[in-house]
């Protein structure tokens, strides 16, 4: 291929598209005008009368496809492992928790702590238990292990915080005593299935 070719190779109407340059303008007013000329086209009233049909529906139709967040809020999924709560027992509004300590080692995080003591009437109770949020990472396995539904993952998904360590004590967790009747039973990570009951079978006799 001569150097002439190589220049001119795959250069033609069927595969370059070229510019149909204008001629620039000197002046300011020849500048205005072609600013104007380019700004100003078809396709502006389009994208207005789409805003405008859009904000009409959304202020007197009712597809507001937005949410005033945070006086509003989106529904989060069950499984979402959000920052925990502690529950209460529906019948005595005691706490569930009876301080295994289950939640305390399977933490990897190691943002769990949690100390135990027994009371007047030899029982155990939780005299301290806090979550470091700097530290945890919402794996969901503190709320898998334990086996009383005490610890579960709620529906607060704000974990923004101004310090690096953020720690929650238990009765920031807790349910209010006030809002025992609210308490929903937690359906989502680390909850009993549905059909539990069905999947119980009998220790065989051998065992
Ligand atoms: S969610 Fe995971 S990291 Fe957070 S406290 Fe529970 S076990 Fe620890
Ligand atoms: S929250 Fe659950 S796993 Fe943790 S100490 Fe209490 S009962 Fe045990």
């Amino acid at each position: 291929m001569s150097l002439e070719e190589f220049k001119n190779r795959n250069v033609g109407e069927q595969s370059y598209r070229m510019l149909d340059l204008e001629h620039t303008p000197e002046t300011g007013l020849g500048k205005f005008g072609q600013v104007a000329k380019r700004t100003v086209k078809g396709e502006l009233f389009v994208g207005l009368w789409v805003t405008l049909r859009e904000m009409k529906n959304a202020l007197f139709g009712g597809k507001m496809h937005t949410i005033k967040y945070p006086l509003e809020k989106l529904p989060i999924s069950p499984r979402y492992r959000a920052i925990h709560d502690m529950l209460r027992l529906l019948e005595s509004g005691h706490y569930r928790c009876i301080g295994c300590g289950l939640c305390e080692k399977i933490c990897i995080s190691d943002c769990i702590k949690m100390d135990t003591r027994y009371d007047e009437n030899q029982r155990k109770e939780v005299s301290e238990y806090t979550i470091n949020f700097g530290r945890c990472i919402f794996c969901g396995y503190c709320a898998e292990v334990c086996p009383e539904l005490a610890i579960v993952h709620g529906g607060r998904y704000e974990t923004a915080s101004e310090q690096r360590a953020s720690f929650s004590l238990f009765e920031d967790m807790l349910t209010p005593i006030d809002a025992l009747k609210q308490q929903k039973e937690f359906d989502g990570f680390g909850a009993v299935s549905p059909n539990a009951d069905e999947n119980i079978k009998k220790t065989p006799l051998a065992y």
